[in-house]
């Protein structure tokens, strides 16, 4: 569903994607690990449209996301955004809509359903995220793990089918992290195809499927998780997963 191969993305002299290459079938979860600005966000930026690789090609969901260098035409770009969810530490939440607006927002002015049909998938993807009884809360209001949740719900509001996950837990207090990964958890459990970026151990240990480790804009390993974990090919996968765990 997801194939990458060849990407290299540079900002200025400094090259950030060094010949990237990932193959994610239907349903499977990938975690990225790798230290600071080893280019695990802009690898994820580059899967969704945000940024363009100069070199390389993304296919993701049948559809061409850049071949050689050269994006999408704006149309085509949005039009396979839909297929695309992605959450972000930051919540980027509309501070003045509802929690149900933010979520319903999507449909409506994207997708073009009218309002009520709109609230109404809002609704029973907030009673997902175990939010349903904050609809009408504004969002200032809501903890941090709430407001990840009610992104959570935006981003599934377009019937993605890959959604992307940047650090969502890492601007968490420690005891609203769980509640968050347990919706991720619940979503791979339905099949839901993900990449995550994170530093959360455990769940890369019970959900990944597949763990890649990236360095210096490179994958130096990447498998099946519980092989990974099990057995580290990679000296800086050792050092890594001893520093998070
Ligand atoms: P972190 O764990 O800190 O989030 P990361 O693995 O996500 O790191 P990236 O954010 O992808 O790393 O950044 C990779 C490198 O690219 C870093 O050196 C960063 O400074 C640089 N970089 C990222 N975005 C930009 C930008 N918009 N302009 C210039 N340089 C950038
Ligand atoms: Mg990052």
């Amino acid at each position: 569903i997801v194939n990458v191969n060849g990407l290299f993305k540079s900002y200025g002299a400094q090259q950030v994607l060094r010949n990237v290459d990932i193959q994610i079938r239907r349903g499977e979860v990938v975690v990225v690990i790798g230290p600071s600005g080893s280019g695990k966000s802009t690898f994820l930026r580059c899967c969704n449209g945000l940024e363009t690789a100069e070199q390389g090609s993304i296919r993701i969901c049948g559809a061409d996301l850049l071949q050689d260098g050269k994006p999408l035409a704006e149309d085509a770009l949005n039009a396979l955004r839909k297929h695309v969810g992605m959450v972000f530490q930051s919540f980027n939440l509309f501070p003045h809509l509802s929690v149900l607006d933010n979520v319903a927002i999507g449909p409506r002015k994207i997708v073009g359903l009218p309002r009520d049909e709109a609230e109404k998938i809002a609704l029973a993807l907030l009673e997902k995220v175990g939010l349903a009884h904050k609809a009408a809360a504004m969002p200032a209001s809501l903890s941090g793990g709430q407001k990840q949740r009610v992104a959570i719900a935006r981003a599934l509001a377009m019937q993605p089918e890959v959604m992307l996950f940047d650090e969502p837990t890492s601007a968490l207090d420690p005891e609203l992290v769980g509640e968050v990964l347990q919706v991720m958890q619940q979503l791979a459990a339905e099949g839901m195809t993900m990449i995550v970026v994170t530093h959360e151990m455990s769940f890369a240990r019970e959900v990944a499927d597949v763990l890649v480790v990236m360095e210096e804009g490179r994958i130096v390993e990447s498998g099946p998780a519980a092989a990974i974990f099990e057995q580290p090919q990679h000296a800086r996968t050792r050092i890594l997963l001893q520093k998070l765990s």
